[in-house]
């Protein structure tokens, strides 16, 4: 059903995403597979698909999980988590590893004291097996360990043949980061992987999903209402799949654009407020920039001077640089303008 509002795991189910989920088939036993876009795009879906298709044992990672500050109880609590949802496929391969108990259905991996176990050994152990290790939401990897984990994905690049890593993110600028494509002195600087940027949906695609939606709820959905929908949410899949649901349960279309705009006003604030180092001010300082570009400010002037009207003060132009690439680096913003219609509406706000 397309309006099924969880991540798709079949392909019957995941509309249109022929050509990326045959190059993320073929390209599945390479050691470095990229999955990016915005929020609402379909990355978990197409992930989940093409792991269910691709018929081998995997690990999923949810990094969504993890705090900024993580330390190494979290990461190992998020690995044994995982872990013990794949038991009944790697059971075999993981019983003797020193520094990991099963028990009854769950994973338990010393994360200190003599029976620890390093990721980079855990990785060798499961290279017994072709696997693949796929992290949902990876950028959250990012953080005082960061180093620490990409050795060893790094290392299990370099090694453990078998292993496939998936890395997926919604804030693409930050995966990139975490990767480290830019910066010689990351592990993982260098390594070729292979990427899969997914888009939104064109307009007629757009309209194609929803009318296959609501026919299969077996609800006519009027020619306008449909326009409206694409109109405010645009292609991207996960809006369109809200706003299916929420007509057919019978709320108009003004009611399920302000129940979006809410939901768009909580992201931004958890987005930008949960960034360490961020204070107060710099959150407000983000907040202000998202307001001058919703209004149309598309340039660097017409941004700077909007930008020191609302603050009331002379900023540097380093400062607004570093503004713009922070929002840019969380796929909030890119080239003066929204990536997310609904975001740019709940900016106003
Ligand atoms: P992401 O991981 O990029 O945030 P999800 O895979 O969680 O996106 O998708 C968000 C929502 O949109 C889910 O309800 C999912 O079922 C739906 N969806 C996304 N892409 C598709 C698609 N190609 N076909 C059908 N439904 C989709």
């Amino acid at each position: 059903m397309l309006f099924d509002e969880r991540p798709k795991t079949k392909r019957e189910d995941l509309f249109d995403r022929e050509n990326e989920l045959n190059g993320l088939l073929t390209n599945i036993y390479r050691p470095l597979i990229v999955l990016s876009g915005v929020r609402r795009i379909g990355k978990t879906s197409l992930l989940l698909v093409a792991l269910n298709e691709s018929k081998l044992p995997f690990i999923l990672i949810d990094a969504r999980k993890l705090k900024d500050n993580y330390g190494w109880k979290d990461i190992y609590e998020l690995f044994s988590q995982a872990l013990s949802s794949s038991l009944d496929k790697i059971a075999d391969i993981i019983r003797n590893i020193r520094g990991v108990s099963i028990l009854g259905t769950s994973v338990e991996l010393s994360w200190k004291g003599k029976n620890y176990v390093s990721l980079a050994d855990l990785f060798d152990h499961l290279n017994q097996k072709r696997i693949i290790i796929a992290i949902d939401e990876a950028q959250r990897l990012r953080g005082p360990l960061s180093r620490e984990v990409k050795e060893a994905i790094a290392h299990a690049y370099d090694y453990d043949r078998n292993l496939t890593f998936i890395l997926t993110g919604s804030e693409v600028g930050l995966l990139y980061d975490l990767i480290g494509i830019e910066n010689d002195k990351s592990p993982l600087y260098g390594r070729y992987f292979y990427e899969i940027k997914l888009d939104r949906f064109s307009k007629e695609k757009g309209i194609e999903f929803l009318k296959k939606g609501f026919e299969e709820n077996k609800k006519e959905a009027n020619e306008s209402t449909i326009e409206e929908i694409i109109n405010f949410f645009d292609g991207i899949p996960g809006w369109l799949t809200l706003a299916g649901n929420y007509i057919i349960s019978g709320k108009s279309i003004e009611e399920v654009k302000e129940i979006s705009i809410r939901i768009a006003v909580n992201e931004i604030s958890n987005l930008i407020e949960s960034k360490r180092n961020v204070s107060e001010i710099v959150a407000k300082r983000y907040k202000n920039t998202l307001k001058c570009i919703s209004e149309g400010n598309n340039s660097w002037t017409k941004l700077y001077d909007c930008l020191s009207k609302r603050e009331n003060s002379t900023l540097s132009s380093s400062t607004l640089s570093n503004i713009l690439q922070q929002l840019e680096n969380m796929s909030i913003i890119y080239n003066y303008d929204f990536l997310d219609p609904v975001y740019k509406e709940a900016v106003k706000r």
